[in-house]
């Protein structure tokens, strides 16, 4: 009961920020409580991200959404989440996408293992959950996978990948955090035949995107290494 009041303010306070109706349902469907661990449960439908164990964090929702909506998703495009971390993220997606699929990666094995039972436990069967490689993304997967429409990235990166920015499709959107470990600037990139077209949406903070173009040298599994609020 209280865990639904709460989700009640969220997306009231949601609607106020987030202009997609498609964003704001899938918000409303998708379980939060269950992507938290159990010690956590009663703060799901508070606006702040959780930590979910091996250094890393569950996003707040208002950045889900915002991401989410920077993605520009009409329901059928080829999306690549980079960072499944709870889940949580890929089973909005998932709503997103009718007429499509998904694929997730995550680099730290219990959780990659922990995101694909859930989703599959509570049936959002377009997803798959994918251990990431040294190199971002799946390009070793080539068509008919990649290129993608959409691209998100929800950890934080010290710039544009390149890696990634040549899986987008001509007309693709990416949606990263970039910027320093401490603050980023959440960044739309379009990918046009002209080159980029860069949107900025505004400051979040998150956890550090691990391993080529990321930031080397961080260890986020190392208790108390980093504290993150995105
Ligand atoms: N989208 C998630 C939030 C994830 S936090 C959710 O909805 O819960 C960021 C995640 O990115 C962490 O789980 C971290 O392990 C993962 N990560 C960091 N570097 C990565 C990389 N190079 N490839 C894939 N995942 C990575």
């Amino acid at each position: 009961m209280e865990l639904a009041r709460a989700k009640k303010k969220l997306l009231r306070s949601l609607g106020r920020q987030i202009a997609s109706g498609a964003v704001l349902r899938a918000m409303a469907e998708v379980p939060r409580e269950l992507f938290v661990p159990i010690e956590s449960r009663h703060l799901a439908y508070e606006d702040v991200a959780l930590s979910i164990g091996e250094g890393q964090t569950i996003s707040q929702p208002y950045i889900v959404a915002m991401m989410t909506q920077a993605l520009e998703l009409r329901g059928n495009e080829r999306v690549l989440e980079i960072g499944t971390g709870s889940g949580y993220q890929a089973a909005i997606l998932s709503l997103m996408l009718p007429d499509s699929h998904l694929i997730s990666t995550e680099r730290v094995p219990v959780l990659a293992e922990r995101a694909r039972s859930l989703l599959q436990t509570l049936g959002y069967s377009n997803v798959t959950v994918e251990l990431a490689g040294e190199t971002l993304g799946v390009p070793h997967h080539g068509p008919p996978r990649g290129p993608f429409d959409a691209i998100i990235v929800t950890a934080a990166a010290p710039n544009l990948p390149p890696s990634l920015t040549s899986q987008l499709a001509i007309g693709g959107r990416l949606v990263i955090p970039i910027g320093s470990l401490d603050r980023q600037e959440l960044t739309q990139a379009r990918r046009t035949d002209e080159g980029l077209s860069i949107h900025w949406l505004g400051t979040c903070r998150f956890v550090p995107l691990i391993g080529n173009d990321g930031f080397g040298g961080v260890d986020p599994t190392r208790p108390g290494a980093l504290e993150s609020d995105a």
